[in-house]
C-alpha cells in the first residue's frame, strides 16, 4: 500500500479531535511528500539536523513536530521554524527553548515528556519530580513557551493491560496538570504510536505519532 493509502485510511479511522503526526524520521523527503500530497501537514522528526535539512527541502506549510530527545544545544538548530516540541524532560531544556524561542521572537508550542513505562532507559519526568517543578514556577514567567500537554511512550511489550495502564496513568497526570496549573490552552496528550495508537485513542489520546505504519519499517 502506498503511503498517500496509509495516509487517507489513518484520516478516515482516527476520529475527530486527534491530531495524526506522521512520523516522517529516516524516511527521505519524496516519501514526505508523497504525504504532503495526500493532505497530511504535520511531521515528526526525532533528529534536529534531519528535521532543519528536510524544513528547508519542502513545503512552507508543514509543520514540523520534534518528538525525539533533544539535546539543549540543538535547539537552536530548530528554533526558528519547529512547530511544536514533544519532548520536553528538564527544567534546563524548558529554559533553553524559551531563550531560542525569544531569540528567535516566536512563541514555540511544547509538551512535558512524562515517564509511563517501567523500563529505566526510557525519559521523561517522573510525575512526582514534575509536580514539584511546577510548584516552584509561574508557567507565565516562560514567555516565549506555550505549555500544550504531555506527551509519552508506553512500554514496548504485547501486554494489552499494561500498555493500556500506562496510557491510563498519563492521562491521570495530564487531567491533574490541567486542572491544577495550566487550565483550558493546555489540551494535547500525545500518546500512541503505530502499535499502540487504537488503544490511547480508547485512553483518551489527542494526537498520535504514527510512523512505521505509514512509511514501512525504518
Ligand atoms: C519513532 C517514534 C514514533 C513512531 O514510531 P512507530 O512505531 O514507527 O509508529 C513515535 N513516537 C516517538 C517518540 C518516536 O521516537
Amino acid at each position: 500500500m502506498s503511503v498517500a493509502s496509509k495516509i487517507t485510511e489513518l484520516k478516515n479511522t482516527i476520529p475527530n479531535g486527534v491530531t495524526l503526526v506522521a512520523v516522517s524520521k529516516t524516511h527521505p523527503a519524496e516519501n514526505i511528500r508523497e504525504a504532503y500530497l495526500a493532505g497530511q501537514r504535520v511531521f515528526g522528526e526525532s533528529r534536529p539536523q534531519e528535521m532543519a535539512a528536510k524544513h528547508k527541502e519542502l513545503p512552507g506549510d508543514i509543520e514540523w513536530h520534534m518528538i525525539g530527545h533533544l539535546q539543549r544545544n540543538k535547539v537552536r538548530m530548530i528554533a526558528p521554524f519547529v512547530s511544536m516540541i514533544h519532548s520536553v524532560d528538564s527544567a534546563r531544556l524548558l529554559e533553553t527553548i524559551d531563550a531560542e524561542a525569544a531569540r528567535a521572537d516566536r512563541v514555540i508550542d511544547i509538551l512535558l515528556e512524562v515517564h509511563i513505562g517501567v523500563e529505566q532507559s526510557k525519559s521523561g519526568w517522573q510525575p512526582e519530580e514534575l509536580f514539584a517543578y511546577l510548584s516552584g514556577i509561574e508557567p507565565r514567567d516562560f514567555l516565549n513557551v506555550r505549555f500544550c500537554g504531555v506527551m509519552g511512550i508506553a512500554s514496548n511489550t504485547t501486554d494489552q493491560a499494561r500498555i493500556r495502564a500506562e496510557f491510563t496513568s498519563l492521562k491521570v497526570v495530564y487531567d491533574f496538570l490541567r486542572n491544577r496549573f495550566f487550565g483550558q490552552g493546555f489540551d494535547t496528550l500525545s500518546m500512541g504510536m503505530t502499535s499502540d495508537y487504537k488503544a490511547a485513542i480508547e485512553c483518551g489520546s489527542t494526537m498520535v505519532r504514527i510512523g512505521s505504519l505509514i512509511f514501512g519499517e525504518r
